[in-house]
C-alpha cells in the first residue's frame, strides 16, 4: 500500500490497548528527538525491510474473533500519507484502533476521529509548553500541542494523554505546567521512565528512574487536574 512503511507487527499484545487483545502496529520516522526514545531505529529510519500491507490485512483477517483490533505506534504514524487508506482497510475488517500520536498533526487527528476511523488515541505530552523545545530537540508548533489537546478533551473518542518522567526533564514544577494544560482531561498516564543502550541520547542510557514515590507525588500533584490518573511502569 502506498504512503505507509510498516516497520515491525507484534502480533500479539495485551498492554497496548487497555482492555484490548491487539496486534501493534510500528511506522517509520518521528518529527521529534527524544533523547529517552526507545525506538530511535524507528525514528531515523533505519529499519530496511517493510513489512508487507496486505500480508498483514491478510493476517488480520485471519485473527478475526481473536483479535479486537490493532495500536498503531511509531515514530509518529501521522507522517504516513497513506495512515487513513490503511485505517480504513483495517475498520472494513470490523477491528478497533488504537493511535498513539505526539499531537503534532491535530488536523489528522480530527479528520480520523470524524470519519471513525479510531477508537483510542494516546496522546504524549512531553513537557511544559515553556520547555517542550528542550525536551523533544526540535522547534514545536504549540499552537498545534494545544489544539490536539482541546480536540481529545471534547471527548468524541476515547483518549488518554500520557507523558514519561524522565529525571532532569520532569519534576514538580513539570507536573504543575502539565497539569495546567490538560486540566479537565479524563485520563492521564504517568510512565516510568527505562534506562535502556536503546535509547537515543546515550547520556541517557544510565540514568536512573525515579523512585516509586517520587511517581505518586508527581500523580498527586496531577490529580488535582484531571480525574484519573495512572502510574505505569513501577512494580
Ligand atoms: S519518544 Fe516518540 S515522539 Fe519522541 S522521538 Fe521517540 S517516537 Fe518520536
Amino acid at each position: 500500500m502506498d504512503g505507509i512503511n510498516i516497520k515491525g507487527v507484534q502480533k500479539t499484545s495485551m498492554i497496548d490497548y487497555p482492555g484490548n487483545i491487539v496486534s501493534t502496529v510500528f511506522l517509520s520516522r518521528c518529527n521529534f528527538r527524544c533523547p529517552f526514545c526507545h525506538n530511535p531505529e524507528l525514528v531515523f529510519d533505519e529499519v530496511k525491510d517493510d513489512v508487507d500491507v496486505g500480508e498483514f490485512l491478510s493476517y488480520l483477517e485471519s485473527k478475526k474473533g481473536w483479535l479486537d483490533g490493532i495500536c498503531i505506534t511509531g515514530g509518529e504514524p501521522t507522517l504516513h500519507l497513506g495512515l487513513k487508506g490503511f485505517m480504513q482497510k483495517v475498520k472494513q475488517l470490523g477491528m478497533k484502533i488504537k493511535l498513539d500520536t505526539n499531537g503534532t498533526a491535530p488536523e489528522i487527528m480530527k479528520e480520523l476521529i470524524e470519519e471513525n476511523l479510531v477508537d483510542y488515541i494516546a496522546m504524549d505530552i512531553k513537557a511544559s509548553l515553556e520547555n517542550y523545545e528542550t525536551v523533544v530537540n526540535v522547534a514545536v508548533d504549540k499552537d498545534k500541542i494545544m489544539q490536539s489537546i482541546e480536540l481529545l478533551k471534547l471527548g468524541k473518542v476515547d483518549y488518554e494523554f500520557r507523558t514519561t518522567a524522565v529525571p532532569d526533564l520532569f519534576d514538580n514544577e513539570e507536573a504543575h505546567s502539565i497539569g495546567k494544560m490538560v486540566k479537565g482531561a479524563k485520563k492521564y498516564s504517568l510512565q516510568q521512565f527505562r534506562n535502556s543502550d536503546k535509547v537515543l541520547d546515550k547520556s541517557y542510557q544510565d540514568k536512573e528512574p525515579y523512585l516509586a514515590p517520587e511517581l505518586q507525588r508527581f500523580a498527586k500533584i496531577i490529580e488535582d487536574y484531571v480525574e484519573n490518573v495512572e502510574i505505569r511502569g513501577i512494580d
